[in-house]
């Protein structure tokens, strides 16, 4: 049994640091989540690096990494931020989708202006009456000629504004069929005639941003369904441990970032002529959050590193995606107590976390759905 980074790792994860405090540093994070403004400057730079390469294929033009560096890499940047991680693992779990699933033109064609940073994906699945039940979901797209006419409406789609976006859409081909040989996956630009998007006005991940989409008569060309008609269902599941894996990591670093900020604060903190870390009240409760977040890195680790060598981690996964965002909330909400008053306000970056935590047990299946899966796949019949 190995724990320890390559050598390759730990370079990755110190230029990604690097990296950070030059194009990410507190003002930058604080500003973008104020503004509402997606963070272009740090997503070009992510690509300017190479580091949307990381996991894909050589001849697309990726740099043949595994799973693992795109967890690295994820974890670091959501010490920063958890709202901002999401313009990194949303595209890389999308354009891996593609590279299982699209066919060889469609891989030519997307993965490299993706790679590049000149595109960039979000995923659109949920529906006003479509959430942790998917086989509800209304939308739909009729073949009219050569072209597929997409009709409906889409809520809670993660970064479909940003600009030069492509929205991996899911909608119902065959609305007769059960959602599993019904569904089909769409590359739709969020700019298409017919299509309009709302932002939401959300507590957190409010940079990245969260909109509704409208479909009205949205015509789109045959070359932009992947995975073949009515099997968007696979696409979904062949991606479903990726997706838990990206998840995981940035849960485990923004509670890092929690932990970070807590500490630090502690130590500096002085009430009664000493530093509040000092009362075993405050010590003893950092270092339950270090303890924590740790167990939640192991079990990170773990279900992505099988993720990564090919093994089924589906319980292994969902494990890691149910305690790592149930740890996130857990801590950012200790983090403000131990911030006190400062920890309430807009003007310290605890308050973000205490925001942005709170989207990790609902966002990508909530924790109910979570542990309705482990008992499934323990033999229990959960409804
Ligand atoms: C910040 C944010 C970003 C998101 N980004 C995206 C995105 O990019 N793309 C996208 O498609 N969607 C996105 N979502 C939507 C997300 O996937 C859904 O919110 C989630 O699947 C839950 O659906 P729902 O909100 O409709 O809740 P519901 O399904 O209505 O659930 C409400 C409550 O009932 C519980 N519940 C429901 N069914 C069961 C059951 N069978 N057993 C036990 N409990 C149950 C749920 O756990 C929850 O507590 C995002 C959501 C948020 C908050």
């Amino acid at each position: 049994m190995d724990f320890s980074f390559t050598e390759e790792q730990r370079l990755l994860r110190d230029s990604v640091r690097k990296l950070l405090q030059k194009h990410a540093p507190p003002e930058y994070v604080r500003k973008h989540d104020r503004e509402r403004t997606y963070p272009e400057e740090l997503f070009a730079a992510c690509a300017e690096a190479g580091l949307l390469a990381l996991p894909f294929p050589e001849e697309y033009g990726g740099a043949g990494g595994s799973l693992l560096d795109m967890t690295i890499v994820a974890e670091e940047i959501a010490r920063v931020s958890a709202d901002l991680v999401m313009a990194y693992t949303g595209n890389i779990f999308c354009g891996l989708n593609l590279v299982r699933m699209a066919t060889e033109e469609q891989k030519r064609y997307w993965l490299p202006k993706l790679i590049k940073g000149e595109i960039k994906f979000s995923i659109s699945m949920s529906e006003p009456d479509a959430g942790s039940d998917i086989g509800a979901m209304r939308t739909t797209a009729v073949r009219d000629g050569n072209e597929w006419v997409i009709e409906g409406r889409k809520i809670w789609a993660s970064m479909a504004g940003a600009k030069d976006n492509v929205i991996n859409l899911y909608v119902k081909t065959d609305p007769k069929a059960h959602y599993r040989q019904g569904l089909s996956l769409f590359l739709v630009d969020n700019d298409t005639p017919g299509l309009s998007l709302r932002k939401l006005d959300m507590l957190g991940r409010r940079s990245t941003g969260t909109y509704e989409l409208t479909f009205d008569k949205v015509r789109v060309a045959p070359d932009r369904l992947v995975g073949g008609e009515n099997k968007g269902w696979d696409v979904v599941m062949s991606g479903l441990q990726v997706e838990r894996a990206s998840s995981a990591a940035g849960n485990v670093g923004a509670a890092q970032g929690v932990v970070d900020l807590a500490v630090r604060y502690a130590k500096e903190r002085k009430q009664f002529g000493r530093p509040i870390g000092a009362n075993q009240a405050i010590a003893h409760m950092l270092a339950d959050m270090a303890t924590e977040v740790e167990a939640a890195r192991t079990l990170m680790w773990r279900a992505a590193w099988m993720v990564s060598t090919g093994q089924d981690a589906l319980r292994e996964i969902t494990m890691a995606k149910l305690f790592t965002s149930e740890t996130y909330v857990k801590i950012a909400s200790q983090g403000m107590q131990v911030l006190g008053g400062f920890g309430y306000s807009a003007e310290f970056d605890m308050e973000r976390h205490f925001r942005d935590s709170r989207a990790a047990t609902i966002a990508a299946g909530t924790s109910q759905i979570q542990r309705n899966l482990i008992a499934n796949l323990m033999g229990l019949k959960v409804q």
